[in-house]
This record gives structure tokens, sequence and C-alpha cells, in this order.
């Protein structure tokens, strides 16, 4: 809030930029963090930085957030390098604290962090046509094959259990079974939904387990307006908004992608006539993905493209019945039923992929990379 970012200025002296600060101004339009331009004069001209509070509410351990966010920038900085790329606008570049730290805290013991700004390019909230959800999903593909040889298993888990299905159903149905708001019998065709799936719900972690799919770096906030488009290419030139990396399953960053940006109705639509998984956003983003790879996903992890967004869908769907079931103490709800809506959305597009399951299938099976 607005308390919190008066301490700007001092978080400004702490942070290692170049040339004199001379002007700020909140910016873009993130949810989470409070988001600043930064305009230094230097001998040059003009040097832009973005400055950022980290949303410690959210994120409990900055420290670790910022390491890992460290760790994997500065091993795109060298990958893009190596491959004669721009490191300074293709990857976001920690600008650091006088004091040789990632980061700098204010006296009033909140976290910031500097980025050099990204010129030239733009982030858009709205899909605008479905060539933004294929840039997305290159761009996507793209982080996922620079970061394919990182040691992700040293990774902090910013969000222990982010996406454990199973652990996700254990909830569930403690939930279930605490019926704590006296709802369950409101929901029971939803709650046998979730339960006749619960065996399938774990079979990418089993995989995991058995190393039959790798641990990738993940990132966990797919969405468009978290990659920058060039200005002038019109090409995605760079993933953003790094808190939420993680070790996962690519199949996770994929099929988030698709449960939220190839379903044909709002996240929240009451009438789940309205949803269904359309197929051509399907196969856009799936072409973009893959060509973003560029082949570095095993037979293993394309095959299971499908599943992920299934299994995306499906525990999304379960953590909005589970907070139904517990009053709506996570998810913030504007109306009556809201957390409902949610599953029943949810639910309905995995039955629907159910459905399309061989297309789908068809559709990795025949892009080309
Ligand atoms: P979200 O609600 O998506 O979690 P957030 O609060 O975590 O957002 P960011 O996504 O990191 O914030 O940043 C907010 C916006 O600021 C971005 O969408 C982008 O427009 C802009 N931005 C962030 N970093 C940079 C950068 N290095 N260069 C230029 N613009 C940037
Ligand atoms: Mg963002
Ligand atoms: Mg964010």
């Amino acid at each position: 809030g607005e308390a919190q970012c008066g301490k700007i200025k001092e978080a400004i002296g702490l942070l290692a930029f170049e040339g004199e600060p001379i002007s700020w101004n909140r910016y873009g339009s993130g949810h989470i963090n409070d988001t600043f331009r930064l305009i230094c004069k230097t001998g040059e001209g003009e040097k832009h930085y973005i400055i950022q509070r980290i949303n410690h509410e959210v994120f409990k351990d900055p420290v670790s957030l910022m390491r890992n966010i460290a760790g994997v920038t500065s091993f795109l900085r060298e990958r893009i390098q190596a491959q004669g790329g721009d490191p300074a606008r293709e990857t976001l570049n920690i600008v650091k604290a006088k004091n040789g730290k990632d980061y700098c805290q204010d006296s009033d013991g909140n976290y910031w962090r500097g980025y050099l700004f990204i010129d030239g390019a733009t982030t858009y909230d709205k899909v605008r046509q479905p060539e933004d959800f294929y840039r997305s999903g290159k761009a996507f593909g793209r982080f996922k094959r620079l970061l394919a040889e990182y040691p992700a298993d040293e990774l902090a888990e910013t969000i222990p259990n982010f996406h454990n299905t199973p652990v996700r159903m254990e909830t569930f149905k403690a939930a279930v079974k605490a019926d704590s708001c006296g709802r369950a019998h409101l929901v029971e065709a939803e709650i046998k939904f979730a339960l006749d799936r619960e065996k399938e719900a774990a079979i990418a972690m089993d995989m995991l387990k058995e190393g039959r799919l790798p641990l990738c770096v993940t990132h966990n906030d797919t969405k468009l307006n978290n990659i920058m488009i060039d200005d002038v290419t019109g090409e995605a030139l760079c993933v953003i908004d790094l808190d939420t990396i993680m070790p996962g399953l690519s199949i996770f960053d994929f099929g988030d992608s698709i449960r939220f940006g190839a379903n044909t109705a709002e996240e929240d639509e009451p009438d789940v006539s309205k949803v269904s998984l359309s197929l051509p956003l399907f196969e856009t983003y799936t072409r973009g993905y893959l060509e973003g790879c560029k082949g570095s996903l095993t037979t293993e992890e394309k095959m299971m493209l499908p599943m992920g967004a299934k299994l995306m869908t499906f525990e999304c769907g379960v953590r909005f019945l589970t907070d139904f079931l517990q009053g709506d103490t996570y998810f913030h709800t504007s109306r009556e039923n809201h957390n409902l809506d949610r599953a029943r959305t949810q639910f309905a597009l995995v039955a629907d992929m159910e459905k399309k399951w061989e297309e789908m299938a068809e559709i990795v099976r025949e892009s080309k990379k």
C-alpha cells in the first residue's frame, strides 16, 4: 500500500542504480507487488529502471525468492549471450544493492529490488488476437528450453506443494469430511466428479518419482502480461515476473496456460454450458510452445501435454471446491456461490477435454517440433 511505499526514496538510495535518480512513477498493472519506473540522469542521458516492493504478505521468504531469481536470470543471461541474443532485453537483469545483495530492505522492513527497464517492449493485459496466445506459448517454451539444464532441484519452493495434485486432493477430502460450513450436501455431484478422478490426478507426480518426467524450472504465472512483446518485431522478447519460479513439471506451465487461455468462457461463468475447450486455441498455444521448446521436451513430456492441461484444470477446480466447502477463506469472492461457479467451470472444462481427448493428442502428435 501507499504507506509502505513511502520508503521508496530510501530504497532507491540503497540500490546501485547508475546516475542521479530524478523521478519515479507507479508502473504497469501488476496485482502483487508495487511496481515503479525510475528515471536516472547519467552523463550519456536517461537510464530507466524498474523498482519493486516485494509483497511479503504473499511471499513469506523474499530472500529465497530473490536467490531463485538471481540464479535463474544469471543462467539465462549466459545462455542468451552464447546464442547471440541480447541479455539486457531478453531476460530480467537485477540491479544489485550497494552492499552487494540482490535486494535491499527499508527501515520499515519492506524488501525492494531493482531491474533494468526493458525499453521498446510492451506487456498486454488481454489477448487481442490468437497470435498473442501463440507468442505467449513461444515465450514460455523458449524459457523452458533455455533453462532445460538448470539444476531445478536447487530452487526454493516459494509456495510448497503448489502443483502437487495428490496433496491438494488430501486437503479436499479433509474439507469434505470436516464439512465445517454444512455445504457438502449442496455439491455431491461435484465431490463425486473429483473423487472419480483421484487416481488419475496422481499420474504426473508418479511419473516424476519414477524418473519418467524431468524436474524443470517452472514459471507458475504464465499469463500474457508476464511476457514482454517487442514493439518493433512484434515477437515475444522476454518472460518477466519470476516470483513464482519453482521446481516442477513443464506440463504444469503448459497446462495452466491452456486452462485459462483456451476456455471459451470466463473462469467464473455461472452458465457452464458456455464452457468448452477451444481446439483452435489449444492448437495455437501448442504450436507456439513447441516452437519455443525446439525439441527440448522429452517424448514423454510432449505426449503428456494434454494431460498437463487436464490436470491443471482439475486441480484448480478441486481448489475452488475446497474453498467453497471451507467457507470461501482463500480465494476472493464477490458473490454467493462464487467459488462453486468457478469449481463448476473447471470441472466442465475437464469434462470437455475428456470428450476432445483424441483431438488434443492428435494436435500434439501432428505438430512438427
Ligand atoms: P502480477 O499481478 O502479474 O503478479 P506483479 O505485481 O508481480 O504482477 P510484475 O509482473 O513483475 O508485477 O510487473 C508489473 C508490470 O511492470 C509488468 O506487467 C510490466 O508491464 C512491467 N515491468 C516489470 N518488469 C519490467 C521490466 N524489467 N521492464 C519493463 N517493464 C517491466
Ligand atoms: Mg506480472
Ligand atoms: Mg507476479
